[in-house]
């Protein structure tokens, strides 16, 4: 057999006397392992040898395995250790015969295995190079998302085999150390990006430590390692973040700048000490994938005109309320992206400045430094803005600097933590703000949601029912008998039954009307009432719409719309 071998390299390449000889004695040292054997001589370069092997044993070379023929739904029912103690990698292309590609068919103990575990009636094999048959495998594994899970079981074993083959993070962080515990961080987060996640939760419980991502707001659980891991996982991102590692008793805020290929990632890292230890978030803030256009938000013709009229006033507030992770921003950002001009001087105060935006001055909230949302909003003001933007109002004297500078003039972008845009006139009052300046400062209060969309892959269609929207309470008639759509759950979509998001809407003009209601009562319900009379489309009502051309499903624009 290593004497074909030779013959065939020979041809192509003469080979010496002495050569052939070393070549021979490594393989007899260790039969069974043509190709390591081979290899280890370092006289030759892998390829060369698969090709001379793809002849001995008329099998076909692949030199570059196409990972479109990779299928996640194997994963379950082979263990990865397992391929990659054999290094092979069963693939499939659709319609064909599976292939399962081998790097040395001197040992084909484990096809056989894994024709049975994944119950293949016929397959073909292929050669192809080791290091193509391990990225094959993690990319089998990366898409089912077990790879983090194989990292701890790595780590824990004390094993390093993990290392060779994960070139996909090679450009995360300074990548040069060996330790396990580096690469499983660089793992989680890359993992994190790649799932589109907006946060990645360690939290330590007395048995077990739980990382969980949140993926469209909502929080799901990726990994468990064990206990043992804690210490050396939240002391390795306490130190990307240059916090005190030693300090473990009073909570700590960090920041760390990674790079995943032409991906620049932000993360704003914070931890909280618990009884079981501390509990570590890491806020992903990607600054190349924000959209920051309305279009990009799914927003229906009518709010976008709406919108469209109320951005292009020259003063006044327009006020976006929601609860945490509605888009409030990502909102305000694309408003400022679609007026913003260079006569234009368009000054922001946030906390945190999420996204830099090109040629507006973006100023950060800093209490260390004594930077508050009113300091900073005072010296913003001097600095002659035609547009302000206020990250939060949250208090009296933010409320009332925001309202002095839209009676002098000034477009002033805010937000609050209110459920619905009605609610925004309770809470200023609440706050301590008159009446007669709310009336007479605010244009429009856009209440915003977000909710996910349906996976197009596994939605079901059914038709709409009475008791299907008895929780809408009372409205929804005229959806009786129309179709919807309710989320099944796939592979394609982590079994969640919903892939991505869009914006809801609600949106309240001040009319003369209301600005007047608004100086007899700050009783929102009164307000939300004389809003509709006057055309307002409730978050129920946009949301609705978005059910009927099948994007979400009812119980999701419940989910996001409940009080
Ligand atoms: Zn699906």
């Amino acid at each position: 057999m290593i004497d074909d071998l030779l013959d065939i390299i020979h041809e192509k390449t003469p080979l010496s006397k002495e050569v052939r000889e070393k070549v021979r004695a490594a393989y007899e040292r260790d039969p069974s392992n043509l190709m390591e054997s081979v290899i280890e001589t370092k006289l030759f370069l892998e390829n060369e040898v698969l090709e001379a092997v793809a002849q001995v044993y008329s099998i076909e070379f692949i030199p570059v395995l196409s990972m479109d023929h990779v299928r996640d739904d194997w994963t379950g029912d082979i263990p990865r250790s397992f391929l990659k103690k054999y290094c092979m990698a069963p693939l499939a292309k659709d319609g064909e015969e599976p292939l399962i590609a081998v790097n040395d068919p001197s040992d084909l103990s484990g096809v056989d295995d894994i024709a049975a575990l994944l119950n293949l009636s016929g397959y073909s094999l292929v050669l192809a190079p080791r290091n193509q048959i391990l990225t094959a495998i993690n990319a089998l594994y990366d898409r089912s998302g077990e790879s983090a899970q194989q990292l701890v079981e790595d780590m824990e074993g004390g094993g390093f085999t993990i290392i060779d083959d994960f070139e996909e993070t090679a450009d995360l962080l300074d990548d040069t150390s060996d330790a396990p515990v580096i690469r499983l961080v660089n793992h989680m987060i890359s993992q994190g990006v790649k799932a589109g996640a907006s946060d990645i939760h360690i939290e330590p419980f007395q048995d077990v430590l739980k990382v969980r991502y949140r993926i469209d707001g909502i929080l799901y659980e990726m990994l468990t390692p064990p206990k043992g891991v804690q210490a050396s996982l939240i002391s390795r991102i306490k130190v990307m973040a240059k916090m005190n590692i030693a300090e473990k008793r009073v909570p700590q805020d960090g920041r760390a700048q990674v790079r995943i290929g032409d991906q620049e990632i932000d993360i704003r890292i914070s931890t909280v000490p618990t009884a079981y230890g501390e509990r570590l978030v890491m806020r992903l803030l990607n600054k190349s994938g924000y959209f920051l256009e309305f279009s990009e938000f799914g927003i229906s013709d009518k709010n976008y005109q709406l919108i469209h009229k109320i951005i292009r006033q020259h003063n006044g507030i327009v006020l976006v309320t929601g609860p945490t992770g509605s888009g409030k921003t990502t909102s305000l950002y694309a408003a400022l992206t679609e007026i913003n001009s260079p006569d234009k001087n368009i000054i922001t105060i946030e906390d945190p400045v999420e996204y830099n935006l090109k040629g507006i001055g973006q100023i950060q909230v800093n209490a260390k430094t004594g930077v508050t949302f009113a300091k900073g909003l005072r010296s913003i003001v001097r600095q002659d803005p035609d547009i302000i933007l206020i990250g939060e109002i949250r208090d009296l004297e933010t409320a009332e600097i925001a309202i002095q500078s839209a009676l002098t003039g000034h477009l002033v972008f805010s937000t609050l933590h209110t459920n619905d845009s009605a609610g925004a006139v309770t809470r200023l009052v609440d706050l301590g703000v008159e009446p007669y300046l709310i009336s007479s400062s605010v244009n429009a209060v856009i209440a915003q949601r977000l909710v996910r969309l349906l996976c197009k892959e596994c939605r079901e269609e059914y038709e709409i029912e009475p008791s299907h929207i008895q929780t809408l309470n009372g409205v929804g008639q005229e959806y009786i008998g129309r179709r919807a759509f309710k989320p099944r759950g796939c592979s394609k979509c982590f079994n969640t039954g919903y892939s991505g998001r869009e914006a809801i809407f609600e949106i309240m003009v001040m009319d003369d009307n209301l600005k007047s209601l608004v100086l007899q009562t700050s009783d929102s319900n009164q307000i939300k009432h004389a809003a509709l009379k006057a055309g307002m489309v409730t978050l129920r009502q946009d949301g609705m719409s978005k059910v009927l051309k099948g994007l979400t499903s009812i119980g999701e624009v419940l989910r996001v719309t409940q009080e």
